[in-house]
């Protein structure tokens, strides 16, 4: 009885277009109430084996769910193996998909595993170098493409850009969705997504990760990823003025990345090598990896630079898109831009899309860079298949100003 009290006074369900029917809300969205609120349902279904639906798409049939029991002990949302097929599939982009199918199943032939529950399992190998450069296909997408399994190792110089976009795409709420008056907090967020996640068979816990924030502080004989804000252009590493091998590098706060924290020092080497992408934006997350050397030492392995737009941290391809985010803030619209795979199997190959959810259908944005006729045909393409599927379309040719432009209204 209490149970229902209490959801009647949350917004955790509302009533459904159908009699007996209740849609809840997505567990990404959740606050910890509300998650608190949902544990005890999962426990009533559990016993019940009540009748559950995934809502991730506009027309039915829809998949269906059920409650599972972890090896931790913990209940979660599953699917129903074997039923989820055809019609039924969840939306690419559902975090209800299993490990093998949507963008899971992508990630997979990368070398990153999300299991049922959650957990991130990645085999991160030092990065090949050499044998990224004689096949730069490979090294694109970090890992081998065929027959690939959650085993494979996520070698190539991708493969800890594909980690990182991950764990900021699998954080709750994920990292790559707006939604105004929603705090950012993504360090809080990224926090949690690490406590999950599985390194080269090592389960991580709150001593091998650094994240840049006021409250703690970078332990070189400790951590294994370090992830700092700052900005490749206006903040560059400086040579050590003690050690020919290392440079400092300026560490800003992910909590709040006008605030700058302390320098790192950093092995040269890594740092020159570090992959910065050749995107002219300047500001982003840095990302240090770190192995341990035969002495059982951890030492400098591989830098990345993700460059990102600071008021909502989310990573952007090119200044143009930083841009559109900023103008989708600044007119609290509620949207979100895939980091892994694509709103579709569709283009999976090309930049990902940004889709304004608060337009009835939503709303895929396509920021238009690029004036060749190959680009331009594709552009067509698209707009062609994502009518198709139901969504609405809108482009940005980047030749108009963006505050001529008038965004879809909203629903
Ligand atoms: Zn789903």
């Amino acid at each position: 009885m209490k149970l229902r009290e209490d959801l009647s006074k949350s917004k955790l369900r509302h009533r459904g277009d159908l009699p007996g029917v209740y849609k809840f809300k997505s567990i990404g969205d959740m606050n910890e109430q509300e998650k608190a609120l949902f544990a005890k349902l999962l426990y009533y279904w559990h016993t019940d084996g009540i009748h559950l639906e995934c809502l991730c798409k506009d027309i039915g049939p829809f998949p269906k769910l059920h409650v599972r029991e972890s090896s931790a002990g913990k209940l979660y949302l599953s699917n129903n193996p074997g039923t989820n097929r055809g019609d039924r599939a969840h939306n690419f982009q559902c975090e209800l998909n299993l490990p093998e199918e949507g963008y899971k199943g992508y990630l997979r032939q990368k070398g990153i595993d999300i299991s049922e529950d959650g957990e991130i399992t990645c085999n991160l190998k030092k990065p090949d170098k050499r044998k990224a450069a004689e096949d730069p296909q490979e090294a694109k997408i970090g890992g081998k493409t065929k027959n690939s399994s959650g085993s494979t190792p996520a070698a190539g110089e991708n493969a800890l850009r594909f980690l990182f976009l991950t764990l900021l795409q699998e954080s709750r709420p994920g990292v790559h969705v707006y939604s105004p008056g929603r705090r950012r907090e993504i360090h809080k967020r990224l926090y949690y997504t690490l406590k999950k996640t599985k390194l080269n068979k090592v389960k991580l816990n709150d001593s091998d990760f650094y994240i840049a924030s006021s409250r703690a502080r970078y332990n070189f004989n400790k951590h294994r990823i370090a992830i700092f804000w700052g900005d490749k252009f206006a903040h560059p590493a400086v040579d050590s003025p003690s050690n020919t091998f290392t440079v400092n590098l300026p560490v800003f706060s992910i909590a709040d990345p006008s605030e700058k924290l302390q320098d790192i020092s950093i092995l040269k080497s890594v740092y020159e090598a570090a992959t910065l992408t050749g995107r002219a934006v300047g500001t982003g997350y840095w990302v240090l990896y770190r192995e341990e050397n035969k002495a059982g030492k951890l030492i400098d392995t591989e830098l990345i630079f993700e460059p990102a737009e600071p008021v909502t941290g989310i990573p952007v391809e090119s200044s143009y898109e930083a841009q559109m985010i900023r103008r989708l803030v600044s007119e609290k619209r509620e949207f979100k831009k895939p980091l892994i795979g694509n709103v579709t199997e569709l283009f999976l190959a090309h930049r990902p899309d940004m889709v304004l959810l608060d337009t009835n259908p939503e709303t895929i944005i396509e920021v238009a860079g690029f004036e060749d006729d190959d680009y331009q045909t594709r552009l067509a393409s698209k707009r062609e298949k994502y009518l198709e599927r139901g969504y609405r379309y809108f482009q940005w040719d980047v030749k108009i100003p963006l505050e001529q432009l008038v965004l879809p209204p909203m629903k």
